[in-house]
């Protein structure tokens, strides 16, 4: 080989070279990036959790250590019902203190969060399958707040509420939470907020301790079908029976555990954080996907 041959292709080969690890940095670059969030789901049960420091509330701060900083907070709580889909695009998002009953003290929690215009934005491109509407009105309601006073409780991640759509099937809320999984390796962690089980006109107001047979039951059912990754079940969980109409009397609370399990991906697992009855009638159950 001439000499200068010699230097023309030694400076092809370190030409080459540069452009792999040009790709190779991509290739670390996109990896980084494309992290995905774990996905959860919590059984918030009653709004005092907020103020308490008990069991429940350990496990939920525990739940996200490990996790890197979420860019975004996107929670589907039992407590916003619409005709439609919403997403919550204000800037500061208010505290809803959407009960009555409870001590002024809860009523004076503020979780003052900044709300996710951009991600709500991405939500609304995102879902094909019906069409996301923007709103300007509702802000956190307890399903929210008085869990994420526990996970992030500096509220210093933005966070948005999708809302529930009552006219829709189980199905139908599963499939669009599926929609939603690619927001997952852009920094935005899901949260489902519901109860599994969740009936207060059986609660047991005497004895906090009682088990009822059939929230037992079901609560156990629910645990083995996300166990056993069968979603089916748990989309048609009415043909259950007599534990499934007891446990579930309305579905605004079961439906948001729907949208954590349908994000599950093949090499995810499931991780009960916490579980329990309470009041008889009250699953604390919540689980993570990761
Ligand atoms: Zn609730």
């Amino acid at each position: 080989m001439k000499r200068n041959d010699f230097i023309k292709s030694a400076g092809i080969l370190i030409a080459s070279s540069m452009i792999d690890l040009k790709s190779f940095g991509n290739s670390v670059l996109e990896n980084e990036n494309s992290y995905r969030m774990p996905a959860f789901f919590i059984g918030h049960g009653n709004p005092m959790n907020a103020l308490y420091d008990n069991t429940f509330t350990k496990a939920l701060s525990k739940s996200v250590i490990g996790i890197p900083t979420p860019k975004a907070i996107l929670v589907v709580s039992a407590h916003w019902q619409t005709k439609g889909t919403y997403v919550t695009s204000m800037l500061a998002p208010k505290t809803i203190h959407d009960f009555g009953g409870f001590p002024k003290e809860l009523f004076a929690v503020e979780y003052p969060a900044l709300g996710s215009p951009e991600f709500a934005k991405q939500v609304i491109q995102q879902v094909k399958s019906t069409t996301v509407q923007d709103d300007h009105d509702w802000g956190l309601d307890h399903g929210a707040w008085t869990v994420l006073k526990h996970m992030y409780p500096k509220a210093d991640i933005p966070v948005f509420q999708m809302s529930l759509d009552y006219a829709k099937s189980a199905q139908w809320h599963y499939d669009l939470a599926k929609e939603l999984n690619a927001l997952r390796s852009k920094g935005l962690l899901i949260v489902g907020s519901g109860n599994i089980v969740h009936n207060l006109g059986r609660v047991s107001w005497d004895d906090p301790n009682v088990k009822y047979d059939w929230s037992v039951e079901f609560d156990e059912k629910v645990k083995s079908d996300l166990i056993k990754r069968d979603h089916t079940d748990l989309i048609n969980y009415e043909k259950i029976g007599k534990s499934a109409m007891l446990s579930v009397p309305t579905n605004e609370h079961y439906l948001p555990m729907l949208y954590a399990a349908a994000l599950q991906q093949k090499n995810e697992e499931v991780n009960f954080v916490y579980e329990g009855i309470e009041m008889g009638s009250i699953s604390m159950r919540c689980f993570k996907i990761a």
